[in-house]
């Protein structure tokens, strides 16, 4: 598995994603996504909102407000019980979430720089004990054995040999919860936790700290309207249950998908665009008929699970999870969630929630309009029941951009290679002349760019050598490129012969195709249909 630092860095050489206002020291909880990865992104949603809408009969789209009502949020019950735990060290003044504290601890700075010192071999209590005097001070300065490391040498010689018994057994490079093992005695003595920041072992006693983020609706603050920017899209849906019933006349089942800006005030926000404090939600609430809910939650689940398998994410790398009995909100029936293995570990993509009635009967009761479904067939009114797939599209972007990540070795070269699903590639075609100086090859290909353009996101590039330009485009996930050569144009030796070359990005093969089959062709090869093109064109030799 690719590690986050990489990510980050390539999605800032290759204008992917940016860390928000960089300019002024940067916000750590924002980024903007640059010339690529807006159009990474946008195929995400825009892939999302073609299955689940454009290509179902029982889905409509919604875009609602990001401010709100204030008693939306009382109803909804975001403003009694909306909020996580936190804790604070009282050594740097940092907040954690208290129940990720033990995860941030273990992926933290401090700890991958003392785990890089632990290799099976060498001794570890020296190694430790260089640690604790050179980069401990600067890591983790309050780490009770980094304030005292002359501790470390009055210890017995039984713990002594614990630590590095323990060590001993080990194969390799120690995994997390092996250095746990050592550390956890070792370092911090008697006690359970530390600061990840600073290795301070002060942390107060967790306390709820609410997610939402109050804004003011007015220009005098005394006297303007106190709102919230909404910490989920769905529950503009549920107010607009009635009218979007109204206006389509659908019968149930019924879903109405919507794909927006929320906005939490998350304690830690962290690894890269995982999570933040704005992102973009893409949710459906599925009404049904109550006793069909749990049919359609499965139903739902699997055809969530099964979205991401069909846009290229490795199989070995998601997986489902079902929540808990006592890890349930209070109003879902079942929920399981969608985790992918990004870097950090195993974390949620989606949730997919059976939430009864509970939100059309809190809107029903708060604002006083009837939120119900007439049922032709037992002739009675009824309060539907739903189901939400919730999804984040910054964290599915993520995903698909960490699994797209390859490094691989060609002719003695390393070659980085992100191998996005050609519905996900923010370019589809690069068409490259092959001699920049030759006016009629860089004519014909700045045609062929116009052309292709109507249908995919192409660009021309001739700013480097053709092997430079295909790693660049290589770098940055595009499908295909198209070559256009002497060949093509002809010179005073040879008539043109109208063809260009196709370059596959996953298999480096190429095959030549006349001009006039060029976007037939193009359209098979987005279709996945590699080998059958390469089949009828013969596999040119390089
Ligand atoms: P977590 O447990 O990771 O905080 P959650 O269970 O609170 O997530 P939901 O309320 O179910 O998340 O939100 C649905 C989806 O919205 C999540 O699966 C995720 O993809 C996305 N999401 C939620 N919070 C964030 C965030 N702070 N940053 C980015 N995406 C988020």
């Amino acid at each position: 598995m690719v590690d986050m630092d990489k990510i980050v860095s390539l999605s800032k050489r290759r204008g992917f994603i940016f860390q928000s206002s960089e300019i002024y020291g940067g916000l750590g909880s924002a980024w903007d996504y640059g010339p690529l990865g807006v159009e990474l992104k946008n195929n995400v949603k825009r892939l999302w909102w073609r299955d689940n809408v454009y290509l179902r009969d029982d889905m409509v789209g919604l875009d609602a407000a990001i401010t709100m009502h204030p008693k939306v949020w009382e109803a909804s019950g975001h403003l009694a019980s909306f909020s996580d735990p936190f804790t604070g060290c009282a050594e740097c003044g940092r907040h954690y979430r208290a129940d990720q504290i033990h995860d941030a601890l273990w992926s933290s700075r401090w700890v991958r720089s003392l785990r890089e010192r632990l290799t099976k071999g060498n001794n570890a209590v020296r190694e430790i004990e260089k640690w604790l005097n050179g980069d401990g001070k600067k890591l983790a300065p309050n780490l009770p054995a980094v304030k005292r490391p002359e501790e470390i040498k009055s210890l017995d010689a039984a713990s002594d040999l614990r630590v590095v018994d323990a060590f001993d057994q080990l194969g390799g490079s120690p995994n997390p919860y092996e250095v746990e093992a050592i550390i956890k005695p070792f370092l911090l003595g008697q006690s359970h936790l530390c600061c990840p920041n600073c290795g301070g072992v002060h942390l107060s006693p967790p306390k709820p700290a609410s997610l939402m983020l109050e804004t003011f609706l007015g220009p005098v603050k005394e006297t303007a309207t106190k709102t919230y920017l909404r910490p989920e899209t769905a529950q503009g849906i549920f107010v607009n249950f009635d009218n979007v019933l109204q206006a389509s006349r659908k019968k149930l089942p019924f879903g109405i998908a919507q794909i927006g800006k929320a906005f939490r005030n998350e304690i830690t926000p962290g690894n890269f665009t995982f999570r933040t404090r704005e992102f973009e939600q893409m949710e459906i609430e599925f009404f049904v008929l109550p006793g069909t809910d749990e049919e359609w939650h499965q139903k739902w689940i699997d055809e969530r699970f099964a979205w991401y398998l069909r846009y290229g994410i490795r199989k070995e790398n998601i997986r489902l999870r079902e929540h808990e009995k006592d890890e349930l909100a209070h109003y879902a029936k079942r929920t399981a969630d969608i985790e992918y293995l990004f870097p950090m570990g195993w974390s949620e993509l989606e949730g997919v929630a059976n939430r009864a009635d509970f939100d059309l009967k809190q809107h029903s009761q708060y604002s006083g309009k009837a939120l119900e479904y007439f049922d032709e067939e037992s002739k009675q009114k009824i309060i539907p029941y739903v189901i939400e797939p919730s999804a984040g599209a910054d964290r599915s972007t993520l995903a698909f951009l960490v699994d797209a990540y390859h490094e691989e070795e060609v002719r003695g070269e390393k070659r980085v290679v992100l191998k996005f699903h050609p519905e996900l590639a923010p370019i589809k075609i690069a068409v490259l002349p092959l001699l920049k100086k030759n006016d009629r090859i860089v004519e014909t290909a700045k045609e062929i760019t116009a052309d292709l353009r109507r249908r995919w996101y192409a660009v021309y590039d001739d700013t480097a050598s053709i092997g430079r330009l295909y790693r660049r485009q290589d770098e940055v996930g595009t499908p295909f490129c198209v070559t256009v050569d002497v060949q093509t144009v002809g010179d005073e030796k040879a008539p043109a012969d109208d063809k260009v070359t196709i370059r596959d990005r996953n298999t480096m093969e190429q095959v030549r195709v006349s001009l006039s089959t060029l976007e037939p062709t193009i359209e098979k090869l987005m279709n996945g249909k590699w080998a059958e093109v390469a089949q009828e064109h013969g596999i040119k030799r390089a």
